[in-house]
């Protein structure tokens, strides 16, 4: 089977386990600022820390005008603040300059929308494609942390391919038209299954397709 045929397989094998995922709309300006809040934690903690930054500063403009220090304060709790919050007022500041507004929906459409997001300092392709994915409903497919371990075990990228890389590698697929429901159930599946230190291997629906599991890893 062919990595394309298999990804096609796991897709077809995950929309009939966990179904097709519902997902709340945003726009690409919140999108990705959660993304930035979410690194290194996890999506309560993420939730938690933009909650607090809206209770607290209540629009953009406010926060772009806000000390950085009252940032950080307000989103300690996802951990990182420090780079978080700079990292949150470089992206304000990068759209009022671009578009002279605190809003990004004008990026939805535009075929270099990916590597516009990517001049932004920290902002690498997995986020500005998560961005585009929800924030502005674009038909492309980032590799976050889960993925990349899932696509990795079953065979569908090469064990020792970047994660930058693996993006390229994974444009070349059948991705077109499925990116949202695979990416949000390959995400579910590497948390609830194949997760990084104990992968459910023995109740796995997709063993018979694991190069990793075949090898005897587990
Ligand atoms: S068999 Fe194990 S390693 Fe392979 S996909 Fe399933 S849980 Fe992950």
């Amino acid at each position: 089977m062919s990595p394309s045929e298999k990804l096609i397989e796991v897709h077809k094998r995950l929309l009939r386990i966990f179904g097709e995922p519902k997902v709340r709309r945003r726009t690409p300006m919140e999108v990705l600022i959660r993304t930035i809040l979410s690194q290194n934690t996890n999506d309560n903690n993420r939730d938690r820390a933009y909650e607090q930054l809206i209770r607290k500063f209540g629009t953009f403009e406010r926060l772009l005008d806000a000390d950085v220090h009252e940032i950080e304060d307000a989103i300690k709790v996802g951990g990182l603040a420090k780079q978080k919050a700079a990292a949150i007022k470089r992206v304000l500041r990068w759209a009022h300059e671009n578009y002279g507004k605190l809003d990004l929906t004008d990026i939805c459409g535009d075929p270099d929308a990916e590597s516009k997001l990517m001049e932004i300092k920290g902002v690498g392709v997995k986020t500005a494609r998560v961005t585009l994915l929800f924030g502005c409903q674009a038909d492309v497919f980032p590799i976050d942390t889960h993925i990349y371990r899932v696509f990795r075990r079953l065979g569908i990228i090469p064990w020792n391919v970047s994660r930058e890389k693996a993006h390229e590698l994974v444009d070349s697929m059948p991705v077109k038209g499925i990116a949202l429901p695979l990416h949000l159930n390959v995400i579910r599946f590497g948390r609830k299954i194949c997760n990084a230190r104990k992968p459910q291997c023995a109740r796995c629906p997709l063993a018979d397709l694991c190069v990793y599991h075949s090898v005897g890893h587990t």
